[in-house]
């Protein structure tokens, strides 16, 4: 025998298979060998407890598995490092398991349905909020009896407090999902519904927001809540009616209301809420003190809330999602009885769809740090966090680039130092989709969106050769020249650490992510 080979410590050997009794040293000095070891002896002395007083659900749209690849890489290499070694936050929590996403009458799923069986326990029909699948999209009359209640409304019901945040419209498909029941995802306010008759009998779901707390005591009769305690997204046009003298100082359109009924929400919300706080810019939100504030409200956007990258342009300026989620954690926690907070990054999928990796990446880091700003401002032993996403995005890290090689960069195998070139002897990024608008060069554009102001290229393979695809504004080549890119139907993950944690394990339906809150809170007793 080699004398570089020795024996495993007892404790270290049960790692091995147990007749491996004997390792080269160098192997059991290896830095990649002594981790794992390190990583086992942790699942070992993990104890994790079942009931939670919190529950923090974090939902990242569009967050597949290869978007958490590619963020971790590219969170690694703006710290100057190689990049692939790295986690997010969220991806060191000791549970993990995959999700199946598919809708009941879609294989590959969208926001609404997804986020119906995250926070109702059941899976429905893609396009629908808060009803089961007995229902027909777009028909008002469907929805009688097959509304569903939602872990927030439990929550109420239970006396816990409650919160939602979105960098999305707050009346976006998966923030939606949370409070309202809707035949149709589309009918953010009132003018988005065009049925005549279906305006009086199916409430759009920006007024189902406002409407939240006396809805849900006429749904359950002889319970008394107090109405979700902190909102904060974007979407102000829905709850604005469509008058110019309506218009906040943050207003982009001449006039910045969408509601044809003449109803102005944020007026009747704070007639609901006289001692609410009500914000619309960044001013405000820098000023909302958490010990004193009973109920707050903030919508900082006519539309989505900018990209990460994007907001230093905001006019009035706004939060980051970091900040909204700190903000939110210190104000809910004030309740003795605990809190369940949802938090959705909606701009990811966002800058996917607009085949824009670089904003869909950097805000996947940001919503890492809105998810380390919840562990940092929480007890573990209390809270229960959950990570996940409610679908992918058909986003591919393609080729063999080597180690630390740019993640927005050109492919540049191992050992090489020019691009690889494809069979059309041109060069070709490592991420790219496999459908969408394809090959754009808008350099330093920050709004992935403005990309929707361009032609959609058809015209096959493009020469990078002399283009630096590293920019904020690059857009990735796609293969199937489409509108927009879409979602795609693999699984996706989620991750949790706390109290309850343990559940999350093998692969599941996404409607068991509901179930799991549930236990954990005891939501349903
Ligand atoms: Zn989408």
């Amino acid at each position: 025998m080699n004398a570089k080979w020795v024996t495993v410590p007892a404790a270290l050997a049960f790692a091995a298979s147990a007749h491996a009794a004997v390792l080269p040293k160098h192997q059991m000095e290896n830095n990649w060998y002594k981790d794992g070891q390190d990583q086992l002896v942790k699942k070992l002395n993990l104890k994790t407890g079942l009931k939670a007083k919190n529950v923090i659900l974090f939902v990242g749209d569009g967050m597949g598995v290869s978007t958490l690849t590619a963020a971790r890489i590219f969170e690694g290499q703006m710290n100057d490092k190689p990049g692939e070694e790295g986690y997010l936050s969220f991806e060191k929590f000791p549970y993990t398991a995959l999700v199946k996403t598919y809708n009941v009458d879609a294989q590959t799923p969208d926001s609404a349905g997804t986020m119906t069986a995250m926070i109702s326990g059941l899976k429905t029909d893609a396009g629908v909020i808060g009803v089961d699948e007995d229902v027909v999209r777009g028909q008002c009359d469907t929805v009688k009896g097959n509304q569903v209640a939602t872990a927030v409304e439990l929550a109420e019901i239970k006396g816990l407090s409650t919160g939602v945040i979105s960098t999305a419209r707050i009346t976006h498909a998966t923030p939606a999902a949370t409070y309202a029941k809707s035949v149709d995802r589309n009918w953010e306010d009132v003018s988005d519904i065009k049925d005549e008759m279906a305006k009086d009998k199916c409430e759009d779901i920006a007024s189902q927001l406002v409407n939240f707390e006396k809805n849900l005591e006429k749904r359950y009769l002889g319970i008394d809540v107090d109405g979700i305690d902190f909102v904060m997204g974007g979407g102000r046009r829905h709850f604005l009616p469509k008058d110019a003298a309506a218009n906040s100082a943050d207003a982009r359109s001449e006039v910045e209301g969408d509601r044809t009924d003449n109803r102005n929400l944020v007026t009747e919300w704070q007639e609901k809420y006289p001692q609410g706080t009500y914000v619309m810019d960044q001013k405000g939100f820098d000023a909302i003190d958490v010990a004193k504030a009973s109920k707050v409200f903030g919508l900082f956007n006519e539309s989505h809330m900018q990209y990460e990258a994007d907001r230093k342009n905001d006019k009035a300026g706004e939060p980051s999602l970091s900040e909204m989620t700190e903000t939110a954690v210190n104000f809910l926690k004030k309740d003795k009885d605990g809190f369940l907070l949802v938090v959705e990054s909606g701009r990811i999928d966002h800058g996917h769809h607009a085949g824009n990796a670089y904003n869909a990446l950097n805000d996947t880091v940001e919503f890492a740090k809105a998810v380390q700003k919840a562990v940092d401002n929480t007890n573990p032993e209390e809270t229960l966090i959950l990570v996940t996403a409610d679908h992918s995005h058909v986003f591919t890290i393609a080729g063999y680039p080597k180690r630390g090689n740019p993640i927005l960069g050109k492919v540049v195998a191992v050992g090489e130092t020019e691009p690889t070139k494809a069979a059309d002897g041109k060069p070709y990024t490592t991420l790219g989709y496999a459908n969408g608008r394809g090959f754009m060069d808008l350099g330093t554009e920050t709004d992935a969106d403005a990309g929707y102001g361009q032609d959609i290229h058809k015209d096959g393979r493009v020469d990078l050769s002399n283009i630096d695809t590293t920019t904020p504004g690059f857009h990735q080549e796609a293969t199937v020249p489409k509108s927009s890119e879409t979602h795609a139907g693999e699984d996706i993950t989620l991750h949790a650490t706390g109290p309850g944690a343990q559940l999350v394990q093998g692969v599941v339906e996404q409607s068991d992510v509901y179930h799991i809150i549930n236990k954990a809170l005891g939501l349903d007793k």
